[in-house]
């Protein structure tokens, strides 16, 4: 061997030795990330509660991964994603990262016959309605996230430096990543739903007795935290015994059910409503003084009164109500808050029987 053929040789021995190096470095660079990634998945898989859910996914990823943004779209087509959570503490508004679909069709459209992660630079059409209202982000990955072969919604992550989801890179770990998502926000989901069924007025679909009373004091004690105003309504259809009476107890649910809906109607997502006993409803309205809480009341009893109910037998029916207003000053109240919200209620209550002693049909209320 001459000695440029030993160089040669040494030369080509140098570089994949570096070679070598750098698929060594990278193996050790993707089982870091993959213990990472390991390690968030094992914590999204031990979360049951909705909220938590969102909020691991949404604002601890952000920070954990480096990215700009997190957001969870998921399709909605019947309201029931966004009725659990205006159920929850704090309501919908809280969860800045969730974009509810009305239908899976712009999704669909984004992940066509194909649903694999969807990486490139950002684009205004394309990215802007899958995303929150931050700063845009330079590049974006879009994971579809699928259960049984349906297409439930997609993570939408947004990065500032544009090569961190290049077109070209490699969708390994987001697509276990999607699939694990997936899993976890379907789970979620089912699991919230479980719990709304106990919680839950089968009659009217509006929340129970039961519901109330576990909100009730987080409501309080949320109310003293901001400092706002907590106003409670107890709206009591009046003579409902004539109604069952006359026309039948079926009849009668007809009206419970259409009642609820335009409580429903004229009340705030984030407001708590449910039914208190037989056809006695109540209300929290966060943040309300007591001017703004009888505004409402006054709505809600003028809507009840001008509306003919209709029932199955093509008769249409009047009926008024009689509502009870009264509202929590934090200011005025220091330390315990346990009495606080049965107090609130009480009060409540003797103004709604004022109302009803005044001759009903009308809203009485106690500062
Ligand atoms: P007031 O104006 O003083 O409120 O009179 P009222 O007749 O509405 O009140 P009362 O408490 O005397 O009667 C309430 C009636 O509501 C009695 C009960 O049979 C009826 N009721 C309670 N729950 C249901 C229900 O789920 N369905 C039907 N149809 N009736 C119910
Ligand atoms: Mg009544
Ligand atoms: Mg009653």
């Amino acid at each position: 061997m001459d000695s440029s053929t030993v160089a040669q040789l040494r030369k080509e021995n140098r570089r994949l030795r570096l070679q070598m190096d750098e698929l060594l470095r990278q193996a050790r660079v993707n089982e870091k990330k993959l213990r990472r990634l390991q390690v968030q998945e094992m914590e999204l898989l031990g979360l049951d509660s909705l909220a938590e859910v969102i909020t691991t996914l949404t604002v601890d990823y952000p920070r954990s991964f480096e990215l700009a943004q997190v957001t969870l779209v998921l399709v909605d087509g019947d309201n029931q994603i966004q009725k659990l959570l205006d159920q929850l503490p704090g309501g919908m508004r809280q969860f800045h990262g969730v974009i509810l679909l009305p239908d899976g069709a712009p999704l669909e459209q984004v992940f066509a016959d194909l649903p694999t992660p969807r990486l490139g630079s950002y684009q205004e059409a394309v990215h802007r309605p899958f995303l929150g209202h931050r700063p845009q982000p330079a590049s974006v990955a879009m994971l579809p996230l699928l259960r049984r072969g349906r297409l439930i919604g997609c993570l939408s992550m947004g990065a500032a430096d544009a090569e961190r989801f290049a077109a070209s890179k490699d969708t390994y770990f987001l697509e276990r990543l999607a699939t694990t998502v997936a899993v976890c926000v379907e789970n979620a989901i089912n699991h919230e739903r479980l719990a709304g069924l106990g919680l839950t007025d089968p009659l009217t679909e509006v929340n129970n007795r039961r519901f109330f009373d576990q909100r009730l004091d987080e409501e309080v004690m949320r109310a003293m935290r901001g400092k706002a105003p907590l106003a409670c309504l107890l709206i009591d259809v009046d003579h409902f015994k004539r109604i069952n009476d006359s026309y039948g107890h079926q009849a009668g649910d007809s009206v419970l059910r259409q009642v609820a809906a335009v409580l429903r109607q004229h009340l705030r997502g984030q407001d708590v409503l449910a039914r208190y006993g037989g056809e006695e409803f109540v209300a929290l309205l966060s943040s309300a003084p007591l001017e703004r809480a009888e505004i409402i009341a006054e709505r809600i009893r003028a809507a009840l009164e001008r509306r003919a109910l209709p029932l199955e037998s093509g008769e249409r029916l009047r009926i008024t109500a009689s509502v009870g207003v009264s509202v929590l000053h934090p200011q005025e109240h220091r330390g315990e808050f346990r009495s606080l919200g049965r107090e609130l209620v009480e009060r409540a209550d003797r103004a709604l029987y004022r109302a009803k002693e005044g001759g009903r049909n009308r809203v009485v209320a106690v500062a």
